[in-house]
Parts: C-alpha cells; structure tokens; sequence
C-alpha cells in the first residue's frame, strides 16, 4: 500500500538506511535515472552515484541521522543532487534536471536508521524564472538591454568605482535626422534602422561592457575599466561604423549617422545621476556642433 502511494507520486522518492544501501527507489527515481528497482534496491548508493560521495553530501546524511535535521538541498545553491537528464525543451536549456531536495529522518521505535530523500523537478520554474528576468530586462524592439537593466548596472558600476576605484565610461547616443527617415521611408524600416544598429553595437564591444537601448532612437553603452580618452577612440570607430553601414530599402542603400557624448566617472560625482546627466550634455554638444560626431565631457577644445 505505501509503495503504491510513493510509486504514483510525481517526485522522486529514494529511502537510504545508515550504510548509504538504497532501501526504496519510486517509480519516478526509475523513469528518470533509467536505473530499474531491482537494480537499485539493495545497493550502496554511492556505487550508482559515485559523484553524491561529496563531504557535504555526507555531511548532510550525518546531521540528519544524528540529529534528525530536516536537510534542504536548494537548486540556487547545487542545481541538482541526481544527475538526470532535462527533459523535453528543456534539455536545450539545462543540462541537467534542475532539482530540489529534502532529506529527512524516519524513525523506527524511536531511532533513526533510515532516511527519506525528496527529489523535486523544478527546471520548468527555473526556466520560466530565467525568462521572466530576461524578458523584464530586455528591450522588446531590439532584444538588446532596456534601460531599466541599464540604470541597474549603472549603480553597481557606480559602487564598484567608489569601492575600488575601477574606473568606467558612459557614452550616450542618438541617431541623427532620425525622424526624416521615418518620414522617408516609414516607420517600419525605421526599426529595421534600430534593430540592426542594436546588433552592430553588440558585436563591437567586449564582453564587460553594456550596451542598452536607453528610449527612442537613443543607446547607451557602458564600458568597463575605460577611460575617457580610451571611451574617445572607441566612439570614434564606432561612428565610422554606423557612418558606413547600410540598410537596403527596395534598390536604395540607406545609412544613418550617430553623434556620441561620454563622460568617465570621477570622484567628483556624487551620484549615478550626474554622469548621466553630463553624458547627454555632451551628446547635445555634438548634436549642437555640426551632429555624426563625437564629444567627451569637459573636453571643449577637441569638441570645437
Ligand atoms: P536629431 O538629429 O536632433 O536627433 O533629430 P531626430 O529627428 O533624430 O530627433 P527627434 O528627437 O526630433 O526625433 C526622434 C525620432 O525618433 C522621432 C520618433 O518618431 C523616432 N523614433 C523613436 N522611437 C522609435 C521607434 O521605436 N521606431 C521608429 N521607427 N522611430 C522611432
Ligand atoms: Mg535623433
Ligand atoms: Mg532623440
């Protein structure tokens, strides 16, 4: 009766005694390990799962025998205990099956000698979980960043710099006449503008870096132990870049220009706001001096 009880449920169920000898494996145990009953049962655990002989894992076995703790393996911290296989979709994704475990005492006439090991398929909540993350730090149009992740980066750089003076460089910029090439050409190809000029940027820079769509046709990018005069040459090449890359609309080769404004943090910035704010100056700066240019903050005699 109890057998049939742990075999119909939809976790695994495997029951231990103090010699690590495998007293109960459930149905479930069998239709993902692919590892029959009859071959389980009886058996030292370990001499079918050599990689569970961990200190920690026998660790956790010794506190629950010992003091009859309940023993909680999350999947945050060790993804699984049994190394199975992602099922469906998922295997794409993951892997393995994400899991999550309890171990905890049976007592018979009052001493525990055995233990009962829950095993929890949670990949379909870690995936959507994953999904879910990315989906609100994503930009729909592009699939690059959105701003509200960039703000989020923006403030850990930010505390990085004051912890320990890892310095960085914001560049802001916007499509120039943007509004003259939806007109032209509609609205549509205008994304088509955005979508690969996101996919340009994205190949450019390092992996440190960021790179954001901070709103309408403005990006950001955020680039990782960069001066500003390092920001200078890299913004410069990138507005060549974009200078010379075209899009085809129906037998015309169509291109934008882009005008880039940077600022470095420094000590003198009080908070994330700031830099920011003096990036877009700089950006209007370029806008201001002619556009398809580059301006760093503070730099006028190179911005003239
Ligand atoms: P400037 O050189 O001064 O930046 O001129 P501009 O025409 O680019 O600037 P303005 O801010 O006047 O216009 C920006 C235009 O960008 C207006 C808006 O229709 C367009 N835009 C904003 N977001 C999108 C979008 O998601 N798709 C398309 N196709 N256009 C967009
Ligand atoms: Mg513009
Ligand atoms: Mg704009």
């Amino acid at each position: 009766m109890t057998d049939q009880v742990l075999d119909s449920l939809n976790m695994g169920i495997v029951i231990i005694d103090r010699d690590y000898r495998i007293s109960l494996w459930n149905n479930w145990m069998e239709m993902y390990s692919h590892l029959k009953k009859k071959d389980m049962e009886g058996f030292d655990l370990f001499s079918r799962f050599p990689e569970l002989e961990t200190a920690h894992f026998i660790r956790s076995c010794q506190a629950v025998f010992r003091f009859g703790n309940y023993v909680f393996f999350s999947q945050k911290l060790h993804n699984h205990l049994f190394p199975f296989q992602a099922t469906g979709i998922y295997g794409d994704y993951f892997d393995y099956m994400q899991q999550s475990c309890t171990m905890t005492p049976i007592r018979t006439d009052g001493e525990i000698n055995r233990i009962i090991i829950m095993v929890q398929d949670v990949t379909e909540n870690v995936y959507l979980e994953r999904k879910l993350r990315d989906l609100t730090q994503q930009d729909g149009l592009t699939g690059i960043h959105n701003r509200r992740y960039l703000d989020k980066r923006l403030s850990e750089e930010f505390t990085r710099f004051k912890r320990r003076g890892s310095l960085f460089s914001l560049l802001i910029f916007d499509i120039d006449d943007f509004k003259k090439v939806n007109d032209t050409y509609g609205h549509q190809f205008g994304d088509r503008i955005l979508i690969n000029l996101a996919g340009l940027c994205s190949t450019v820079i390092r992996g440190s870096d960021i790179i954001a769509r901070y709103g309408g046709e403005e990006f950001c990018l955020i680039l990782s132990d960069t001066a500003g005069w390092g920001a200078q040459a890299f913004a410069e090449r990138l507005r060549r870049l974009v200078e010379t890359q075209t899009v085809r609309y129906g037998n015309e080769e169509v291109n934008v220009t882009i005008s880039i404004g940077i600022a470095e943090i420094s000590e003198s910035i009080g908070e994330i706001g700031e830099l920011l704010k003096k990036a877009d100056e700089a950006m209007y700066r370029a806008k201001e001096t002619g556009k398809n240019r580059v301006c760093l903050y503070g730099d006028d005699s190179r911005e003239a």
